[in-house]
């Protein structure tokens, strides 16, 4: 399989290339340049045995050619181990929780998925440096998906004060090939020496480095498996054939891989992208007019993005023809009073807890009466601030969360400096 970039069609790279630049050189998303089919009745059936099965054939409809069926099976079996159940929620209400991995956010599934691929594509390639910045969830997710993988070392930098203390343990007590940094300065401070990094043409011929961001094709291929999974629990569920799909979205990686299922023969009556306060996508789907904001702060803080990368992706799929994108998706956003509202209403009428960007598709879903499922993208109790403002008490974190605190945090203070990052790479 060959990629494209979406700024450049007639430009072609290979999945290695793809990889591990990331980004296209013109600054654009890659895409598969073929979109493979698959077949619904073996989605059904592999669905019924799990997840890890049915990804496993998903894995290989993309990957086949580069790499053999046991690497494969293996990247599959590793990445995509733990349950992705669609809840029934009152009589007659679906979501798919794709929160029950390491981190308990749906973003363990792309990074774990591309940790494991990574190092399939990596036997040949020697050492790779994974080096990204974080102001908290990402960080978590890339670590627990590279932790262990032979041939990869992962450098975090992170700000010192400005994450959770959950979010520094999800980070910090792992140890092994994972080596954060707490940096003396800002998120910013951490994304400039990342792109001064990547930038450093010398230094990379030194050092292979890549991002783990979450526009790389690894991440954002296997976000399309799970929306097989839901589909075939909800079809077995309710007996309806298309169900529409709300996706609580921020950077739309999630929806876009939505759309490439859907691409690959999925029937979706309708998507709903879902926002918070940060609307630009819905109001796009308004007005036919794409214009970026800077993002604003809200309670679902997951999705505060003003300039949505995966955009490229979504009109791409479509052609760039406004009128196909709008008849495919809708739009919704809404306020942090609605969402604390929603999360009170989910607790009080179903007694499910969810959390605040869960509960922006929840709500989605009801104003547009959709038949179908919301997604449910992170556990409750990971925002246990926003929960308890909502609901005014506590909730216990899940098993494995709850065992972080107590653990010993294990991290490299550095000052806000390209050249010390530089030289600590050098020293692992
Ligand atoms: C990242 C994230 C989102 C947004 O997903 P996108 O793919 O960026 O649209 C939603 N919810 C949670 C909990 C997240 O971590």
């Amino acid at each position: 399989m060959q990629y494209y970039s979406t700024r450049n069609h007639a430009a072609l790279f290979s999945l290695q290339e793809a990889a591990f630049r990331g980004l296209a050189p013109d600054g654009g998303l890659f895409m598969p340049a073929v979109i493979p089919h698959a077949d619904l009745e073996k989605v059904r059936e592999l669905s019924e045995c799990s997840f890890s099965e049915l990804s496993r054939y998903l894995t290989r409809l993309f990957f086949g050619d580069e790499l053999p069926e046991t690497r494969t099976d293996a990247i599959a079996a590793g990445a995509c181990r733990f349950p992705v159940p669609l809840k029934q929620v009152g009589k007659d209400k679906y979501t798919l929780e794709l929160f029950h991995g390491p981190t308990f956010a749906f973003k363990d599934i792309g990074a774990g998925f591309m940790g494991h691929a990574l190092r399939a594509l990596n036997r040949t390639a020697g050492e790779t440096i994974i080096l990204t910045a974080t102001s908290g969830d990402t960080g978590s997710a890339v670590a627990n998906g590279f932790y262990g993988i032979e041939g990869v070392k992962v450098v975090i930098l992170y700000p010192d004060g400005q994450v959770s203390g959950l979010q520094e343990s999800q980070m910090t007590t792992l140890g092994g090939n994972i080596f954060p940094l707490k940096v003396k300065g800002t998120f910013d401070d951490c994304q400039r020496i990342v792109k001064d990094i990547f930038s450093d043409a010398d230094f990379r011929r030194e050092k292979r480095v890549t991002s783990a961001n979450s526009i790389n094709i690894l991440r954002w291929i296997p976000q399309s498996f799970y929306y097989f999974h839901g589909w075939a629990q909800w079809v077995k569920a309710t007996g309806g054939k298309r169900p529409g799909i709300v996706v609580p979205s921020g950077n739309y990686g999630n929806l876009a891989a939505g759309l490439l299922a859907a691409k690959m023969g999925l029937p979706v009556r309708r998507f709903i992208a879902a926002a918070n306060a940060n609307d630009t996508v819905p109001k796009y789907l308004r007005s036919g007019r794409f214009e970026p904001q800077p993002s604003v702060r809200t309670v679902a803080n997951a999705m505060d993005v003003g300039n949505p990368s995966n955009f490229e992706r979504i009109v791409d799929l479509f052609g760039n023809d406004f009128s196909a994108v709008t008849a495919r998706i809708g739009g919704y956003s809404c306020d942090d009073q609605t969402i604390l509202e929603t999360i009170r209403e989910l607790y009080d009428r179903y007694g499910y807890l969810s959390d605040p960007h869960s509960a922006v598709g929840y709500k989605a879903a009801c104003e547009f009466g959709i038949e179908g499922f919301w997604l449910s993208t992170a556990h409750g109790a990971k925002f246990g601030e926003v929960i308890r403002t909502a609901l005014g008490k506590e909730f216990p974190l899940p098993s494995g969360l709850h065992e972080l605190p107590g653990k010993e945090k294990l991290f490299t203070r550095i000052g806000p400096s390209t050249s010390s990052v530089e030289n600590f790479i050098r020293s692992l």
